[in-house]
């Protein structure tokens, strides 16, 4: 065991605060990691109040996990001291079943989670990435080449797999029109990956103020989603539209503006259902709605290098460690140019 520190909260809408606690000892198969940066996904803030239910306290959040190998186990070839490497939302799965065959461990009933799910040996709870060092199953480590700036890489592992590989999955490329609702951590990510598949991006937003800056990260059009008239001029038109929004919100604002056999997809969560969608308007156009998690390792391998060739990164504001809970507070607000990233330089040992 080594000890190492972090940030947890220590009950359920408590505010996070300095926590110690011990990381388990190197397996032959593990990686261990000194943690330089990690994103604050907004899953961090719902599982932190338990808002989805089920969260195990002292919690430690984090899976935007950016860091150097600082050890390796005796079985590991693929990584070595000094790496560059992250983890995201996955550190184990079963390996054996169809959606692990399929390298879909995110599907996969055994996944265990990077926090707050537990350890697949021990079923001890797993702590994330608020913290100064992790280990990790060698399987469940990701590459980062060098091109990239690590702080922008962090987000990539959550929010940036959220918004490829829906994209991927559906073939969005040349001649798609695709919709991005929402320009946060999830949207802003989507705006630059749909652009750089070549479609034509349109961003929905409620604030007017967000425009000129959604043009910058990829959007062809910005529609301001309370303009009745400026929603119904998009009528029909869209291939795809990714909805980032987890707030609850009438989701036939959306499905009208597809064409036949065109493609909602949700990645948010809320933390109350959705009002339920109005089947016909599914119906008369073969619509669908449709959810994606995360991605699998291989794909999110895959998503990294595609960053790393195309200079994709994400928006951040670095911030100590110590500025988490008024980062929270800003998250709640959508006051963040598009991720906070921690510092965690900033944690002192
Ligand atoms: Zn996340
Ligand atoms: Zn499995």
């Amino acid at each position: 065991m080594t000890q190492t520190i972090g940030y947890a909260a220590l009950q359920q809408n408590a505010p996070l605060t300095p926590f110690s606690f011990e990381r388990r000892e190197l397996r032959a198969t593990d990686v261990q990691i000194d943690i330089l940066y990690c994103g604050v996904c907004h899953s961090d803030i719902h599982q932190s109040r338990n808002e989805w239910g089920g969260s195990v306290f002292p919690m430690v959040p984090g899976h935007e996990i950016v860091g150097k190998v600082s050890n390796i186990g005796e079985a590991v070839t693929t990584f070595k001291i000094g790496d560059k490497v992250g983890v995201g939302c996955l550190v184990d799965s079963c390996r054996t079943c169809p959606d692990c065959e399929d390298h879909l461990e995110q599907f996969c009933n055994k996944a265990s989670f990077t926090y707050n799910s537990p350890e697949k040996v021990t079923g001890v709870n797993n702590y994330g990435g608020y913290s100064k060092q992790i280990v990790v199953n060698h399987e469940f480590v990701l590459r980062i080449s060098d091109k990239l700036n690590l702080a922008e890489t962090a987000p990539l592992l959550c929010a940036g797999i959220t918004t490829y590989s829906p994209l991927k999955h559906w073939k969005i490329g040349k001649g798609d029109k695709v919709g991005i609702v929402g320009l946060g951590g999830l949207g802003h990510m989507g705006l630059k990956f749909a652009h750089a598949f070549g479609a034509h991006v349109v961003l929905f937003t409620t604030s007017p103020a967000k425009a000129e800056d959604a043009k910058r990260l990829g959007a062809d059009e910005v529609v301001i989603s309370s303009h009745a008239e400026d929603m119904q001029a998009q009528l029909g038109s869209f291939d795809f539209i990714l909805n980032t929004v987890a707030a609850p919100h009438n989701l036939d604002d959306y499905t009208l503006l597809l064409k036949r056999d065109g493609i909602l997809c949700l990645v948010g969560v809320p933390d109350h259902p959705h009002a339920s969608p109005t089947v016909s308007h599914l119906i008369f156009k073969r619509r669908s709605i449709v959810g994606s998690l995360i991605g699998g390792l291989k794909e999110t391998q895959e998503m990294l290098d595609f960053c790393a060739e195309h200079g994709i990164s994400s928006d951040i504001e670095l911030i100590p460690i110590q500025e988490i809970n008024q980062a929270y507070q800003r998250i709640l607000k959508s006051d963040v140019k598009y991720r906070f990233v921690i510092d965690l330089a900033s944690l002192e040992l």
